[in-house]
């Protein structure tokens, strides 16, 4: 029925919709000023982490460090510089949740206003990637998380989306409750570059929603490597961090 009404009517049908219902926080639903933020009550209960910490991994710097952490200096990640918007807690999992499952698509731009700010020094240009899904994941779930966080990103810096060259060419398991070894074995092979596709000197900025052990980022970070990708960045909307890594 809604594929039959014409485009420029949905759209106006959209904007009458939007213009009449009152603007909802994304966590309590609660009625707020401006659409797409959270109202200061869910704000305050979010750990944001802001541009800070190691250059690279993003995580808190130790009094003796000077801009990359040791860990990063000692075995320089596969990930140039890795930002998150929110530590993983209990509302950003339920806006990640709620995107993926409960179809709830508004909740991309949510996280993608959040997420705007962690823009890096991309003056000679980058290129926007969601982290793909598997085609069949793709075409159960109809959409992917990333890429509709991705899209709205390449809105906001300006920057093109790519969502052809990354290709997730193995389905995983579920990572849940894997040691970091055993999660980095089952998304090896998993990502590749699509055949002639060459990113030569290119940077890349990786999209995605949550960020745990790093080993699907990572396995990405790998295929683009392969392909020419010079820098590579990850951009996400939460990241697990441990308890001892915020207490610094
Ligand atoms: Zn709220
Ligand atoms: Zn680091």
């Amino acid at each position: 029925m809604a594929s039959v009404v014409p485009r420029p009517i949905r759209d106006l049908g959209k904007a009458l919709i939007d213009f009449a219902l009152p603007a909802r926080c994304a966590g309590c639903a609660d009625v707020i000023e401006e659409p797409g933020v959270f109202c200061p009550s869910c704000w305050v209960k979010n750990l944001w982490l802001g541009d800070g910490g190691c250059a690279r991994c993003g995580l808190p710097l130790e009094g003796t460090e000077a801009e990359t952490c040791a860990r990063c200096l000692e075995r320089p990640p596969p990930i140039d510089r890795i930002r998150a918007a929110v530590a993983y807690d209990d509302l950003p999992r339920s806006i990640a949740l709620r995107l993926k499952y409960g179809r709830k698509v508004a909740l991309a731009r949510t996280m993608a206003r959040y997420m705007a700010p962690l823009s890096g020094n991309w003056a000679g240009g980058a290129i926007l990637v969601p982290v793909p899904l598997h085609r069949w994941r793709l075409w159960s779930r109809g959409f992917n998380q990333s890429g509709l966080v991705a899209c709205e990103l390449a809105k906001a810096w300006n920057l093109p989306l790519d969502q052809r060259s990354l290709r997730r060419i193995r389905r995983t398991v579920p990572l849940k409750g894997m040691s970091v070894l055993q999660r980095r074995k089952a998304v090896a092979g998993a990502f590749t570059v699509a055949e002639g596709i060459r990113l030569d000197g290119r940077t890349v900025v990786l999209i995605d929603d949550v960020l745990t052990s790093g080993s699907t980022a990572e396995a990405c970070a790998r295929a683009l490597r392969r392909a020419g990708a010079a820098r590579i960045e990850l951009i996400c909307w939460a990241r697990v961090v441990r308890p001892a890594q915020l207490m610094r």
